[in-house]
């Protein structure tokens, strides 16, 4: 698969690059990642065993949640197609002294070399920027063993999602880039459920991750409106 044929935006992936040395600033631009990292690493634990687990990261970005992945024990493959977030990612993990083995390829063409390797996969803050999150979704299946967790968070497309996530995110209280997200790649908790049904795996939950703007502070819970992450298992065969 060439790189004009496969499953990328190169306009998205380019957001990723322009963010460069940002990614590890936790007052720049990826405040929201830093901020929610906590609180999905501990959904993960909450709900599979990381500790010597093969886990791959979909959509890695500069690291961020691979790093704790790899903290909690796991041994940790990054995948993305930004060239600046990567290079980024491999000197943070060299600072950090963790291994993690970060390349540059789509979930699709790591499914093709690795299929039923991995116990965990996760893929966060991705699916609403590639052209076709379904293929995404049928690679990841691909590439956990049977049995295995998958996690993926994503943004709703409900109208409070828009007013969240671009209004205040974007305009009013400028966490993000103007541009960062397009509201009609937004995925429904009930699409992405029947995507991963479709694609041989149990939905095991769907949790919301809201931000209070009073408190500035994150939280799990059940409203699903915004942000929302979903553990799902593959069907053991
Ligand atoms: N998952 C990380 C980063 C999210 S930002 C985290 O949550 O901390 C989204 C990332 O997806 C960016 O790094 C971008 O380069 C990457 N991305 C976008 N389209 C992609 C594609 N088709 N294949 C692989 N990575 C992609």
């Amino acid at each position: 698969m060439t790189n004009t044929q496969a499953n990328v935006d190169p306009t998205e992936v380019a957001k990723f690059e322009a963010l460069a040395t940002s990614w590890w600033d936790i007052e720049g631009e990826s405040k929201p990642l830093h901020e929610i990292n906590p609180l999905r690493l501990g959904y993960i634990e909450s709900r599979c065993e990381l500790n010597d687990q093969q886990a791959i990261d979909v959509g890695c970005g500069g690291g961020i949640l691979s790093e704790a992945l790899a903290k909690s024990g796991a041994n940790v493959t990054g995948i993305d197609m930004g060239e600046m977030p990567l290079n980024i990612a491999k000197l943070h993990a060299l600072e950090a002294e963790l291994t993690i083995d970060y390349q540059q390829m789509t979930a699709e063409q790591k499914a093709a070399q690795s299929a039923g390797q991995y116990d965990v996969v996760t893929c966060m803050e991705m699916l609403e920027h590639v052209p076709d999150p379904v293929s995404v979704i049928h690679a990841c299946a691909q590439l956990v063993k049977p049995g295995g967790n998958l996690f993926f968070s994503t943004l709703n497309r409900h109208p409070k999602s828009y007013l969240f996530a671009i209004l205040g995110a974007e305009y009013i209280l400028k966490m993000l880039p103007k541009g960062t997200h397009d509201y009609k790649r937004f995925i429904r908790p009930s699409e992405l459920a029947s995507w991963c049904r479709q694609a041989g795996l149990d939905v095991h939950d769907i949790t919301g991750l809201s931000y209070n703007p009073l408190t500035k502070t994150y939280a799990l819970g059940d409203d699903v409106k915004v942000n929302y992450l979903m553990h799902c298992r593959k069907v053991a065969d």
